[in-house]
């Protein structure tokens, strides 16, 4: 069914970050410009999305994807200046988050044992083998090492490890044995070549999941040395001097956070983008502000946001080179409409391009099926309060063993009006993580994200609904913890599709990018459409994603 709504000037495929973006940068360029985005999901923001949940009359905010902007220094200009132009001052940030919160209350990490896993339940205060955080005393690494096992021989690895002064590639120059610390995984160096038993791979393991989107049997030990896991100190490797390929990253402190994470950008951004949706200007009173999506499809906006609708095909009418427009096919309310475009902007997963756009020239596609997204599941639990984690002495638990591989206490930022949950006494949101990875069977990163999306969608809620009442109870329950009462509410967002892939040098060649790869090739326009979305970054950040949508503009304004 034709919509009759005449030519748009640009029609933006996928409402997530980069598609707002893509809007964003075109209506700076073209004011007055009408442009229509299209999303198949009941919101915008694709992976920045908001949770909320009520609770004593108050609302209590999550986020269900996107976390924060990470290393804002590193942000291009021009992602910056969109962050600046939508009203988001970091600086605001410093003061907001409340770093010392759980400090102060002597909360740290920990690990839950299981005993199907590990072959004792316990909770294991400290965690200092996460990505640098080692350089603990003699004693610390002495106790950790004695609470984490219970036999002598695994005792010994984990002490091996913290301590951490051998030569294990003893022989070899420092560039040697970076070239060959690229030939394997960690896990496989730990075990060949430090000498490390299963159990205290087995722990190590997940820490990687939430960052990497795979288990530490998917990096190679390289990447393991870069991230600061241990095992390194005495191999005398200085990365900058030894390591071609590596790129020293900015530091930011981990503080630029909305309650509801990136989801306050995608909102600023559609504030931005059609004014009458939410009342208020600023980064501050966005955080609770209500908004109206009644209005994000009206004929008289400029820029209009479509939701619940599928494109299922994008074609140019006539011949690629010569065409002055576009056909955009899409489904809504299990109904075909189609509508016309000067530009279109695919902002949706790249690999469905060659599926959904039949003249897309097939010997590009090859460089999209490489970019294999990285399943992965956030599930916010509401619980009424957190003495337990109190008494315990933790502010967030890593499950080894468990199929959510870690429980965190929710950031500690209070945005304008929007008060963080400052005492125990009070209803907070525990963040839990769950990445499907299938360590030690041999398989590949993109093997293992293909088959973690199926593992992902084959569960349904009550499975992950079990899963988070008994790794809390089980890992909480010490300090007081009862799943049946202190659980208030659970809400599982799934993202099949989430992380873009990032090439890996384990699978990858080393000079595989964000600036270099077959992903460059692959994104480039075909007549009246460009690309953009993370994934055609190979990268999978905010500003990826923001960068993505003002080189597709740029294409389409240099056609
Ligand atoms: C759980 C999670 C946590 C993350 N944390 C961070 C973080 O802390 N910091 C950070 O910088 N980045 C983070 N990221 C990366 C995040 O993906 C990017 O920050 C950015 O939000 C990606 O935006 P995007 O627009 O490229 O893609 P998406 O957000 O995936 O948006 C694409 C949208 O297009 C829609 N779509 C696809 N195909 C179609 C179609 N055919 N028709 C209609 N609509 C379609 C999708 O459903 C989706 O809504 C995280 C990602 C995930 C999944």
């Amino acid at each position: 069914m034709d919509t009759d709504e005449g030519v748009f000037d640009l029609v933006v495929v996928g409402g997530g970050i980069s598609g707002l973006s893509a809007a964003y940068f075109y209506l700076r360029k073209h004011p007055g410009a009408r442009i229509l985005i299209i999303d198949n999901h009941d919101d915008f923001g694709g992976h920045a999305k908001r949770n909320e949940f009520a609770v004593d009359g108050k609302t209590i905010i999550g986020y269900g994807g996107s976390q924060s902007i990470d290393t804002p220094s590193s942000y291009s200009p021009e992602a910056l200046a969109l962050l600046q132009d939508i009203g988001i001052d970091l600086a605001v940030f410093y003061k907001a988050f409340d770093r010392g919160l759980y400090e102060g209350l002597g909360l740290e990490g920990g690990f839950w044992l299981d005993k199907d896993s590990f072959g004792i339940d316990r909770l294991v205060r400290g965690n200092p083998l996460y990505f640098g955080s080692g350089n603990e005393s003699a004693e610390a690494n002495q106790k950790f090492a004695s609470e984490i096992t219970h036999t002598d021989a695994d005792r010994a690895d984990m002490l091996k490890l913290l301590n951490d002064r051998e030569d294990y590639l003893a022989g070899r120059t420092p560039a040697q044995k970076v070239a060959y610390l690229r030939t394997l995984s960690y896990d496989d160096y730990l075990q060949k070549d430090v000498g490390v038993g299963e159990y205290v791979i087995k722990l190590i393991n997940p820490l990687t999941r939430s960052y990497w989107g795979i288990g530490t049997d998917g990096i190679s030990a390289c990447e393991g040395l870069r991230l600061g896991l241990p095992g390194f100190s005495g191999l005398g490797i200085d990365l900058e001097r030894d390591d071609p390929w590596y790129r020293p990253e900015e530091e930011d402190p981990y503080i630029f956070h909305f309650p509801d994470g990136n989801a306050g950008i995608s909102r600023l951004l559609v504030r931005k983008l059609i004014p009458g949706v939410t009342a208020g200007s600023t980064m501050l009173d966005v955080v609770e502000a209500k908004y109206d999506y009644s209005v994000l499809d009206l004929p008289d906006n400029p820029v209009r946001i479509r939701l619940n609708a599928t494109v299922v095909q994008v074609q140019h009418n006539g011949d690629l080179a010569t065409a002055q427009n576009v056909t955009v096919r899409y489904v809504k309310n299990d109904v075909a409409h189609q509508l016309r475009a000067r530009y279109v902007v695919w902002a949706g997963f790249s690999a469905m391009i060659p599926y959904a756009c039949p003249e897309f020239p097939q010997q590009q596609a090859a460089g999209f099926s490489r970019l294999v997204k990285v399943p992965l599941l956030y599930a916010n639990v509401l619980i009424r309060n957190w003495q337990s984690f109190a008494r315990l002495g933790v502010s967030s638990i890593n499950f080894p063993g468990g199929l959510f591989s870690s429980a965190s206490l929710d950031f500690p930022v209070n945005l304008g009006g929007y008060e963080f949950s400052h005492s125990p006494e009070e209803p907070i949101v525990i963040h839990m993580t769950y990445v499907p990875s299938m360590p030690g069977q041999g398989l590949d990163a993109r093997t293992q994200n293909r088959l973690g999306r199926h593992e992902m969608l084959r569960l349904r809620f009550e499975d992950y609904e079990r899963a988070i009442r008994s790794q809390l109870g089980d890992a909480l329950g010490g300090g007081g913890f009862d799943p049946a009462r202190d659980i208030l509410a659970i809400t599982v967002n799934r993202w099949p599709h989430g992380y873009a892939y990032e090439y890996n040098d384990l699978y990858d060649p080393p000079d595989w990018t964000r600036y270099n790869g077959p992903h460059i090739e692959a994104r480039k326009p075909f007549g009246r459409i460009a690309i953009a979305n993370s994934d055609a970054e190979a990268f999978a950040y905010v500003n990826g994603a923001i960068d993505a949508a003002c080189r597709a503009i740029n294409e389409i304004d240099s056609a």
